[in-house]
């Protein structure tokens, strides 16, 4: 869509387009192997772990031959892979692929030409973002899992959802008119903008929810969050009950949920997935996380690069033929679980996804203090709008705070003491008290912004 044009338009064009865009969107995700895909993944739903092993290796294997086949960078490097050996031993041997590596040899990683993939461009919070292919199956059988699992929990397309995602698509006169959203009206799917959230147009953010009344919510939780916790504060409620929240992009913590179930009245599904392709790691009914094995091959590394409890998550993903993902290092953490769910879905748990694993702070007494742990430094303290810790050098940090009328120097000393409980004595800890803490340049927000080169 041409920003320039779009944003010419008057506002009833500007929702015909962006309804327009969505139909071709849509008409390509669920064509093709979509139906059939989605029926078979359906079927999986029932198999015991035998049979998801079983037929996880049979995925590995067409997907290892494929990239092998079709990609120059793979070829030179499974050239000498034995496939007819026990493959999940022999993959143990195919080399690590760090972010770099991808995106330093991806004109010789696509498998397809640019005309026929669908784009996908990965998120640039911390180095650089990359642009990947998809062929259009992948596609499909991504939204096949994405729909079969959003419609376990009621969603259907076509139902009313209120959709938080990094898309700009506001003009200034929008703006001026307080009118924060656009609309496709063939999905019933209402883009609110996750740019103009603040403490003067959120109750127009409500009473717009309130007059649509969608059931279904998805997009950055951050974004959600910023919405409730104004809404509880200053006793402007929504005044019906969501039924379901599907966060996306960011990595949930534990207040998130509960003030979006508190605020919203919906459950909140968490999901795990990556513009780049990553297979899925899903939540269920019983609020266990599952790593859906027909999505792709998963490994937990501990730092010497061993099999992990809890350590760096690292993936082959069958959904991403156009640009291949073999034993990828995405830079997230997971901590695998031994439990087994009674949900009826038979894929291994997952205990929590701690995030992308810069998202720590570091201290020379205490080591890597996670952002799970980090968040929790707020639980106590009153009148935090907002915060975003960052870490520049080992021995200090820097806390940005939006604070509201709520927030004493009381609460400055109790955030404070909770820091010095996490990252010991030793870490100069100095607060600085701002009016709005930027997003990055995707639309998510970082609560820790870790730039020391330890990650
Ligand atoms: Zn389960």
């Amino acid at each position: 869509m041409q920003e320039r044009i779009y944003k010419s338009l008057p506002n009833v064009l500007q929702n015909g387009l962006v309804t327009f865009f969505d139909y071709i969107q849509y008409k390509k995700r669920h064509s093709g192997v979509y139906g059939q895909f989605l029926a078979e993944y359906k079927n999986a739903k029932s198999l015991n772990i035998e049979e998801l092993i079983f037929l996880q290796k049979e995925c590995l294997i067409e997907f290892l031959n494929y990239a092998k086949h079709s990609s120059t960078y793979y070829k030179n490097l499974l050239n000498d892979f034995p496939f007819n050996q026990d493959v999940f031993q022999a993959y143990k041997t195919i080399p690590i692929q760090s972010k770099e590596d991808i995106r330093e040899n991806l004109g010789r990683i696509f498998t397809i030409s640019k005309k026929k993939a669908i784009l996908s461009k990965t998120g640039g919070t911390t180095g650089k973002s990359m642009e990947v292919r998809f062929r259009p199956d992948d596609m499909q059988k991504r939204f096949a899992i994405l729909d079969a699992w959003r419609e376990s929990f009621g969603y259907k397309l076509g139902d009313k959802v209120a959709w938080f995602s990094g898309k700009s698509l506001l003009t200034d006169k929008d703006v001026k008119a307080n009118k924060y959203w656009k609309y496709d009206f063939l999905y019933k799917i209402r883009y609110y903008s996750t740019f103009h959230i603040h403490d003067n147009s959120i109750r127009h953010y409500i009473d717009d929810l309130n007059n649509f009344k969608p059931l279904f919510a998805i997009g950055f939780p951050s974004s959600m969050y910023e919405i409730a916790k104004w809404g509880l504060k200053n006793n402007f409620p929504l005044k019906y009950k969501m039924e379901t929240l599907f966060p996306t992009a960011e990595t949930i913590i534990d207040e998130e949920r509960r003030v979006l179930e508190t605020f919203f009245g919906g459950r909140v599904v968490n999901q795990y997935a990556s513009s780049e392709g990553a297979p899925f790691i899903l939540e269920c009914k019983k609020g266990k996380l599952h790593l859906e094995m027909l999505s792709g091959f998963f490994e937990v590394l501990d730092e010497q690069g061993l099999p992990a409890q809890s350590g760096e998550l690292v993936f082959t993903s069958f959904s991403t033929h156009g640009t291949p993902l073999i034993r990828y290092a995405i830079k997230d953490r997971i901590v695998l679980s031994d439990e087994i769910c009674d949900c009826g879905n038979h894929n291994p748990v997952v205990k929590s996804i701690e995030g992308r694993v810069n998202d720590f702070i570091y201290s020379k007494e205490r080591g890597k203090i996670n952002l799970g742990n980090i968040s929790n430094c707020i639980k106590y303290v009153k009148g935090v709008i907002k915060f975003q810790i960052i870490q520049n050098q080992e021995d200090a940090v820097l806390v940005l705070v939006v604070k509201s009328s709520e927030y004493s120097l009381n609460d400055e000393k109790m955030f404070r003491h909770e820091l010095v409980q996490r990252l010991g004595e030793k870490v100069d800890i100095k607060f600085q008290y701002v009016s709005d803490i930027p997003r990055e340049s995707s639309g998510k927000y970082r609560i820790v912004k870790n730039n020391l080169k330890l990650a």
